[in-house]
């Protein structure tokens, strides 16, 4: 990353990169894991940086002190913001999760378009404002995470306050139709237009901002070629770009070869004998298109009887807003169809599908990523599925067959190693099952090599160093060209329509 000036950088996003336990002799803190604190700590830390965000409970006083010893373990400070019970109901279950999350993933009739999420959300922005004026000075670089802060950049402007900043949304961008519905559409949109730099996932999600810049009326013009370009809005200009997030694929690769996960990898295959295990990891939510998955999977075990007693579902759910009705609903649906299905083709010593509704710990996490020979991904949408990567540096073996929906964000860079498929067609999912069940072991081996090869070179840290680069470098000639680049529907190769 190039050093351009002596500005800090300073990350903000909803949640710090941390987990406070309560325990009976008070607060206990927990360092955050993941790709991101795991590619940021390092330049946070060269940079002398900051990290601000919610602390994840509704209490300030005495989380200042809990902070600052947290401060000495990951090497850069952390400043919290403190939010209300109300905060927490209206700006973060309100307008987060019940507007943009399900809009967003093209879900519109899932989302509660309440005014007062809107006004909490423009206030909960200004709070986050006021932290990260605080904190910073007008050298520092202003790094802000996701959906939950897209109006920082403004706040900050109304106040006064000049910084230097960047927004990177997690999730996708929709398409017109669907981003027009939002009542506070013009608002967001301006809002971004604050930032310095914008980016996205997936050169779709830069499409569709900038196509709804241009139905918003705005008089757009765009500069320059590539992966990173500039978008001229009357006096106002913006860099645009999409940086597809990625996973520490060393580190996966190395705990994945550990003996600790071969041994445990071992063990599970063991249980499994002749059979091919199909793996589904996903979080509680609907996004991830899991009830619509149980259903490809009945429709092949019930037209490609080849299948039944030689592979077995492993299907993880990992708990997430659990106290949302949506949310219990969707479990309980999910575990209507394990049941239906499970009860009409278990035969002796064989269940179809193995259901976990649990976090599993990394070893054994990363044994079932060993052991699959199918993954099968397949999100109605989703910003990037960092699972579908995980899976991939994690096949050392190089003889998983990955199935992927054409709506992740991961479909731009994996699409010409993996099976893809449209997600709510259900005969075409139980096709690729069958076909990934058939696929000979030279076809596995040549896709496999690609994924991982894909995935390796266009790592965390890369995408790091490429997001700082188009946020710090003062000119965008040559910037890398557009490579990870998924085809609309229309342009898609045969073995996809
Ligand atoms: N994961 C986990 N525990 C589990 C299963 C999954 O920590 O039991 C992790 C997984 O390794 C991955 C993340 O959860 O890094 C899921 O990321 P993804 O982008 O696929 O989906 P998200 O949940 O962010 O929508």
């Amino acid at each position: 990353m190039e050093n351009a000036s002596k500005g800090r950088l300073i990350a903000i996003s909803n949640r710090l990169p941390i987990v406070l336990v309560k325990t009976r002799s008070g607060w206990m803190v927990k360092p955050g894991s993941g790709g991101l604190v795991t590619a940021l700590a390092p330049v946070l830390r060269n940079r002398g940086g900051i990290w601000i965000g919610w602390c994840g409970c509704s209490n300030g006083g005495e989380i200042d002190e809990i902070l600052k010893e947290a401060h000495r373990h990951a090497g850069y400070s952390l400043h919290p913001v403190v939010l209300s019970e109300e905060d927490i109901r209206d700006y973060y279950y309100g307008f987060s999760n019940e507007v943009i999350w399900p809009l967003f993933h093209d879900l519109q009739t899932r989302c509660t378009f309440k005014p007062q999420y809107w006004y909490s959300y423009c206030n909960v922005n200004m709070k986050f404002a006021d932290v990260a004026a605080r904190y910073s000075r007008e050298q520092d670089y202003l790094w802000v995470h996701d959906y939950h802060l897209m109006l920082l950049a403004h706040a900050l402007r109304e106040k006064g306050v000049r910084r230097k900043t960047a927004f990177f949304l997690h999730i996708p961008f929709p398409t017109t139709d669907i981003f027009m519905k939002l009542p506070w559409r013009a608002q967001v949109l301006n809002a971004l237009l604050e930032y310095d730099l914008i980016g996205f996932q997936t050169q779709r999600d830069r499409r569709h901002f900038i196509r709804c810049l241009k139905l918003l009326g705005k008089d757009v013009r765009i500069r320059g070629r590539g992966g990173v370009v500039n978008v001229i809005i009357g006096d106002r200009q913006v860099r645009v770009g999409a940086f597809p997030i990625s996973i520490d694929y060393k580190y996966f690769v190395e705990r994945a070869s550990s003996r600790e996960v071969a041994d445990a990898a071992w063990y599970l295959h063991e249980a499994l004998p002749d059979r091919q295990v199909i793996l589904g990891i996903d979080r509680l939510d609907y996004t991830k298109g899991i009830p619509e998955r149980l259903e490809a999977f009945r429709n092949a075990l019930r037209n490609f009887p080849a299948l039944r007693e030689r592979v077995t579902l492993v299907q993880v759910v990992v708990p997430s807003r659990e106290e949302v009705v949506a949310y219990q609903v969707l479990k309980a649906e999910i575990e209507r169809l394990v049941g239906e299905i499970n009860g009409e083709f278990t035969r002796s010593g064989w269940v179809p599908i193995h259901y976990l509704y649990r976090s599993l710990d990394q070893t054994e996490l990363l044994a079932y990523y060993r052991l699959a020979e199918i993954g099968l991904i397949t999100p109605l949408k989703d910003g990037m599925n960092l699972v579908a990567k995980e899976y991939c540096a994690c096949n050392l073996e190089e003889n998983g067959v990955l199935i992927l929906s054409e709506f992740a964000g991961a479909a731009a860079q994996l699409y010409r190693g993996a099976i893809m498929v449209n997600p709510y067609d259900v005969e075409g999912v139980s096709s690729a099952l069958y076909a990934a069940f058939s696929m000979k072991h030279v076809e596995r081996k040549a896709r496999m090599k690609k994924l991982r090869r894909r995935v390796r070179n266009r790592d965390i840290f890369w995408w790091v160093n490429n997001f700082l680069m188009a946020f710090l470098s003062k000119d965008l000639h040559d910037f890398p060209e557009i490579e990870d680049y998924m085809p609309d529907i229309q342009e898609l190769p045969d073995q996809v329509l």
